[in-house]
């Protein structure tokens, strides 16, 4: 019996993680970010754990479970991009969520991370309450998934005053049928599954064409364009991630 523990105060402390906590790995080589990082997320009631360099990273995913993996891109030896590619490949972590911090100016390598399979980016300098609002959305999608709650609810989705029939394929805007293409519906699905997640217009073609090479980044900003023109008012919910893709409006974070 630990009974040193009974005369805890009930509350939780804000800087213990209950033994049930998320564990989050924070990979960045800079000491004050890192430090910083591992502060405001264990204060959030999450499990920390660090690693200063993508090696440290790799050893650390080898020996232990983690629920995210905040993974800064600008590494030295082993950058970022490499680290999200080996987890990825490496079948203990391919399903780890991974939110990529980037510098401004990165978009390149922020197209290649997404497409490598990360989940999300922040750029530096952030604002701790968006990082912490965008790992707990990954958090809860990983609580969420295989549930068989999200996969009742999941023929219909609601998003805005877009009502979207998966079995069905038709979508309904204010009540009013939406007279989608197969194409356009298939858009609209793929966004709308993902609330607030960056899908590169390479990850929309290979979604849509199969990745025809054929079509061109440029077709991809046409049928958007064509999306939001019969989505009315709620044309807004797609957003235009400048330099990177789309994205639909993450309504939880609002
Ligand atoms: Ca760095």
């Amino acid at each position: 019996m630990a009974t040193h523990n009974t005369s805890l105060p009930k509350a939780r402390r804000k800087d213990i993680p209950p033994d049930n906590a998320h564990v989050v790995l924070v990979v960045e080589d800079e000491a004050d970010m890192r430090h910083l990082l591992q502060y405001n997320l264990t204060r959030e009631g999450l499990a920390v754990h660090c690693a200063a360099t993508g090696e440290e990273a790799l050893e650390q995913t080898q020996a232990n479970e983690f629920d995210l993996i905040l993974l800064d891109l600008m590494l030295p030896k082993i950058d970022g991009l490499e680290v999200c590619r080996h987890l990825r490949q490496n079948p203990k972590t391919v399903d780890v969520p991974i939110i990529m911090l980037t510098a401004k100016g990165e978009e390149a390598d922020i197209i290649t991370g997404l497409e490598l399979g990360a989940d999300d980016y922040v750029t530096k300098p952030f604002r701790m309450r968006e990082l912490l609002a965008r790992i707990r959305r990954q958090l809860r999608r990983r609580n969420n998934n295989g549930s068989s709650a999200e996969k009742e609810s999941s023929s219909l989705l609601h998003r805005g005053a877009l009502v979207i029939d998966l079995q069905r394929y038709e979508a309904r805007c204010h009540k009013q049928p939406m007279p989608l293409s197969a194409t356009e519906f298939r858009l609209l699905v793929m966004l709308a599954t993902r609330p607030g997640r960056v899908f590169t217009r390479r990850q929309i073609i290979d979604t849509l064409h199969g990745g025809m090479a054929a079509v061109t980044d440029r077709s991809v900003d046409v049928q958007v364009v064509a999306l939001r023109r019969k989505m009315g008012d709620q044309a807004d919910l797609i957003e235009t991630v400048r330099g990177i893709g789309y994205r639909f409006r993450d309504q939880d974070n609002d």
